[in-house]
């Protein structure tokens, strides 16, 4: 393998925690799907309760054309409701992807803060909010393509149906089933906008960090996901560099998983110290919440969510980052006191925490290991 000098190094960086966020990302946005398709499907349930308290057992064979067209405008009138709660949670999404994404850009940008005059963006979740209620994406508002889904969805597949002039012989159980039908439609748009958007803001939220650091971006970098899924347009873009404010927008295509990744002036001019680049690679992070005591309380990974950063640092190995540890922060590791004091006072090293067949040595087995020696 070729030697990897000072820019390699820092644009594979950029590389690798741009794919870590992605995934990160990626679990987020199966939660919000899970919220928005609740929203969908209780929507759902109540059109159809006041489509039913409107038009059941109409007899439709009887209805004049005008009659029939009213009813289309009836259904926009009845999804109202359902469409404006929708689009209220796709901005709120935006916003809840935006700003921890522009956090991590800076993040990422500056090498964990080394390089000094990186700046960040500095907008608060209202004016994040206003930004994904005004900004096309695609050509279109949130608001828009939501609207857009049910007019193709619901009320086109009522549409589609007096056109053909099936409506009036199939009746009221033939509107029923072409309205869930429509329902059913719309739930598969809300998978496909609901990570469109996801991906959109993240890449927004990029893009804002790049703009504001323009005397040190000189322009971005098309990168895919990197898989067998990735499209042909996409595949022909991968690697592909353009200037800030220019080349296509990510994402170009429904679905398209696709990141911006920052092309910058060299390492060098950016003052990060290469050595502690190199360091940062063994990154070491203290999470949890500090109470009034000064205690920090982690929560268990089965407990869901996640702790705060407290505290990063460099080590190159556990022993390093342990020596470094304070009191309350060698509390909050899984060691427990009985290894911390044997760590403190040097008797044992973190390799010997477990056995030759890599079991946990148990405290009785690590003092007798520390008074042989
Ligand atoms: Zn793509």
């Amino acid at each position: 393998m070729a030697k990897i000098g000072g820019q390699d190094l820092y644009e594979t960086y950029q590389w690798a925690r741009a794919v870590a966020w992605r995934y990160h990302l990626d679990q987020f946005e199966a939660e919000a799907l899970l919220s928005i398709l609740a929203t969908l499907d209780k929507g759902r349930r109540e059109v159809m309760r006041e489509f039913q308290a409107r038009y059941a057992g109409a007899n439709l064979s009887d209805w004049q054309e005008a009659r029939l067209e009213a009813l289309l405008y009836e259904m926009e009138d009845l999804t109202a409701g359902v469409r404006s709660e929708l689009t209220q949670q796709y901005t709120t999404m935006s916003v809840t992807v935006a700003a921890p994404s522009i956090t991590e850009t800076v993040g990422a940008l500056s090498v964990a803060g080394l390089a000094r005059g990186v700046n960040n963006v500095a907008l608060s979740p209202a004016q994040l909010r206003t930004f994904f209620q005004e900004t096309p994406m695609g050509g279109r508002l949130i608001q828009e393509w939501v609207d857009r889904s049910f007019a193709y969805s619901v009320q086109g597949q009522i549409r589609q149906a007096i056109n053909v002039g099936v409506l009036r012989g199939e009746g009221y159980p033939g509107l029923v089933r072409r309205v869930e039908d429509g329902f059913g439609m719309a739930r598969q748009d809300a998978v496909t906008l609901c990570r469109t958007f996801v991906s959109s803001a993240n890449n927004q939220a990029r893009d804002m960090v790049y703009r504001q650091n323009a005397d040190v971006v000189r322009g971005w970098k098309w990168m895919t996901a990197g898989d067998n899924r990735v499209c042909p347009i996409c595949l022909a873009l991968h690697g592909r560099e353009f200037k800030l404010g220019e080349g296509p927008d990510t994402p170009i295509h429904p679905r398209c998983r696709c990141i911006r990744l920052p092309k910058t002036i060299t390492w060098r001019e950016l003052g990060i110290p290469m050595d502690e680049m190199k360091q940062e690679l063994d990154r070491w992070v203290i999470r949890g919440r500090r109470d009034y005591d000064g205690e920090i309380l982690v929560r268990g990974v089965h407990e869901g969510g996640k702790d705060k950063t407290l505290r990063v640092g460099r080590y190159a190995t556990a022993d390093d980052w342990f020596s470094d540890l304070s009191t309350s922060e060698k509390q909050s590791t899984s060691l427990g006191p009985g290894r911390v004091k044997l760590l403190e006072d040097g008797r044992v090293s973190m390799k010997d925490l477990v056995g030759p067949d890599y079991q946990p040595r148990t405290l009785k087995q690590l003092e007798a290991l520390a008074d042989a020696r």
